[in-house]
């Protein structure tokens, strides 16, 4: 029997999932290094979801409540097909579907703000580390930064939210944290800081540079006046409002702080498999439901199973210097 409706996404916790991280592609223009190595191995493209098999996730999951998705990666903007999906989905908005969003390092942002904006995406998240091009080119190897720039001026420009995600790290951009803040609040850009995750192999040690944000809030407040803001995702982002900047700022601290009671969320990898936390191994694989006999069933009894086993709240920690990852993959599987 597969007439039913399909049930709405309710955990063992009775958390409701209403929000899917998507990702389209597991390749990437940069290399950021601690994101991934140089020499990074990428996924075969027939491992990779067809567009018609990502639409098809995605309005499984709407048809089941969810009513925000964020299209990730990888870098979305590298996927050849990408704005056939975000047109395709962006005339789910309204029916269900209220949000759809993209989360890009900007480096092709300016050749697609325009479509992106007429397939009613409202706002994305850039993720951008440093405006001193010679740190940018050390950080992703790659010299992009004059690229990002121009891609970020022109969502605006599209009438695009832009909002400015940067991964602290301590002795790298540590210091040009306060310049940041103040450059993407200056241009009306919203910001949010994120602590380095220990998610796969790359080269280098993470524990060099893993900066908790507890330490860049009070190097924060001894320059400025913040106060909390009751403003939530539903994620692990908290916020502040930065009376001198006019601007609000958001600390994701997976590590140091638990977010997981009201956790809304789960992540699609590119190849189909639907996460049910970010800091756990536990996956179900929606590529073999897709690909079955009967879609519509695996579906429901893959959705229902990812329900049973999502946990109640993740277990990693940075790990001590040399230590292997808490988990194998990388972030760029799972979209961040
Ligand atoms: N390529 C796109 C981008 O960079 O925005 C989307 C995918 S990227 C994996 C999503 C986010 O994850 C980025 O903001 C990136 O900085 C962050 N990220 C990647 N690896 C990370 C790690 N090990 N710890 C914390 N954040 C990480
Ligand atoms: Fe690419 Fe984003 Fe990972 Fe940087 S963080 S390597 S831009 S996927």
């Amino acid at each position: 029997m597969s007439s039913a409706a399909p049930l709405p996404l309710i955990d063992r916790f009775a958390r409701r999932i209403t929000y899917l991280r998507l990702s389209v592609t597991d390749r990437c223009d940069l290399r950021c290094a601690y994101c991934m190595p140089e020499r990074m191995t990428f996924l075969p493209r027939a491992e990779v979801l067809t567009l018609e098999e990502l639409h098809k996730v995605a309005l499984a999951f709407i048809a089941r409540g969810v009513t925000k998705i964020r299209l990730t990666g990888g870098e979305p903007l590298v996927r050849r097909d990408m704005m056939e999906l975000v047109r395709a989905l962006g005339r789910e908005i309204g029916s269900g579907l209220e949000e759809l969003t993209l989360t890009t390092n900007g480096t092709r942002l300016a050749e697609f703000a325009d479509d992106l904006r007429a397939a009613g995406v409202e706002r994305v998240n850039v993720s951008l580390d440093t405006l001193d091009r010679a740190l940018f080119a050390k950080l992703t190897r790659r010299d992009s930064l004059p690229q990002v720039l121009e891609g970020i001026a022109a969502a605006r420009a599209a009438g695009l939210k832009v909002k400015i995600n940067a991964v602290a790290l301590k002795g790298l951009n540590e210091a040009e944290i306060p310049a940041l803040v103040e450059w993407a609040h200056g241009h009306g850009h919203a910001m949010t800081l994120i602590e380095v995750m220990p998610l796969g192999e790359v080269e280098g040690d993470r524990f060099d540079h893993y900066l908790p944000l507890d330490a860049v809030r009070r190097d924060l407040e001894a320059r400025w006046t913040l106060t909390d803001s009751d403003a939530r995702s539903g994620g692990p982002a908290r916020y502040v409002d930065i009376a001198e900047t006019g601007g609000r700022l958001g600390f994701i601290t997976p590590l140091t702080s638990n977010f997981c009671a009201g956790c809304n969320r789960v992540r699609v990898t590119a190849t189909g498999q639907l996460f049910m936390c970010l800091g756990g191994e536990g996956q179900v694989d929606l590529r073999a439901a897709l690909r079955s006999d009967a879609p519509e069933a695996a579906l429901e009894t893959a959705f229902a199973r990812a329900m049973g086993e999502k946990p109640e709240r993740h277990h990693f920690e940075i790990n001590a210097p040399g230590a292997a990852p808490a988990l194998a993959r990388h972030m760029s599987m799972t979209g961040g």
